[in-house]
């Protein structure tokens, strides 16, 4: 064994001493297995929860948007940008709708705020071990990934890649490297066209639903379309006032 192989060993050993001191008598199973198969061992049960959703963000992705779904949106709610940050509303539409992390709606500590559903211990969506609410916590895990997922899809390009079997989303073709991530539904229509849709299914439009790997020159040639489509939106806009 090198002396880096027994360093790890050494590592994992301590790791694994660590998690079995502090790991309490229930915990999700997915999550252990997970953290036991890894080549460097959490060694804390948030840890372990945390990287986890890390390599599942389709999971999450998919999570987070059925949490969300349970909670509904605000009664009175509806989605709008804005620049003032006092109120915490998104200033582009690029961002994705969040009615829990807006002022107005945000129900405080215990809570997510993106998908407003109570958090659990180690940021978990289920309350397995009937503590009640992690009052230090106000995002679960997994919505903490999902919201990096859509705000960030970029970062995905392999596992989309995977997702598509290699194949360009638009063309059908043999994806390449410099393949590009791209909305079906572009998010400017989303926002000129899809506003009214109630939340949470507005989500979609970010969610994996709404993406997919293309390669660049279609992507290009989509994004001139589309840029043409909205000067002829707005032209239309202007004679009609
Ligand atoms: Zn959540």
């Amino acid at each position: 064994m090198s002396k880096w192989q027994a360093e790890k060993a050494e590592k994992n050993r301590q790791s694994l001493a660590r998690l079995h001191m502090v790991l309490p008598r229930i915990f999700p199973s997915a999550v252990l297995s997970w953290a036991l198969a890894r080549p460097f061992v959490p060694p804390t049960p948030r840890l372990a929860v945390d990287s986890y959703w890390r390599v599942h963000p389709i999971r999450a992705d998919r999570l987070a948007r059925a949490l969300a779904a349970r909670s509904g949106a605000p009664t009175s709610w509806t989605w709008q940008l804005g620049d003032n940050r006092k109120h915490r509303l998104p200033a582009t539409y690029r961002t994705p709708p969040a009615p829990y992390r807006e002022r107005v709606y945000a129900q405080g500590p215990g809570f997510c705020c993106v998908c407003g559903r109570p958090v659990y211990r180690f940021g978990w969506h289920v309350d397995l071990w009937d503590s009640g609410a992690n009052m230090n916590a106000n995002w679960h895990c997994a919505c903490v990934i999902a919201w990096q997922f859509w705000n960030a899809p970029s970062d995905y390009t392999r596992l989309l890649g995977r997702l598509q079997a290699r194949r360009c989303g638009q063309s059908g073709g043999r994806l390449w490297k410099s393949a590009e991530v791209d909305h079906r539904v572009p998010l400017f229509r989303v926002w000129s066209e899809h506003r009214e849709t109630p939340w949470p299914d507005l989500l979609n439009y970010w969610g994996l639903p709404n993406l997919q790997l293309i390669n660049r020159d279609v992507h290009a040639a989509k994004c001139a379309l589309e840029a043409r489509d909205r000067r002829a939106a707005r032209l239309l806009e202007a004679e009609l006032n």
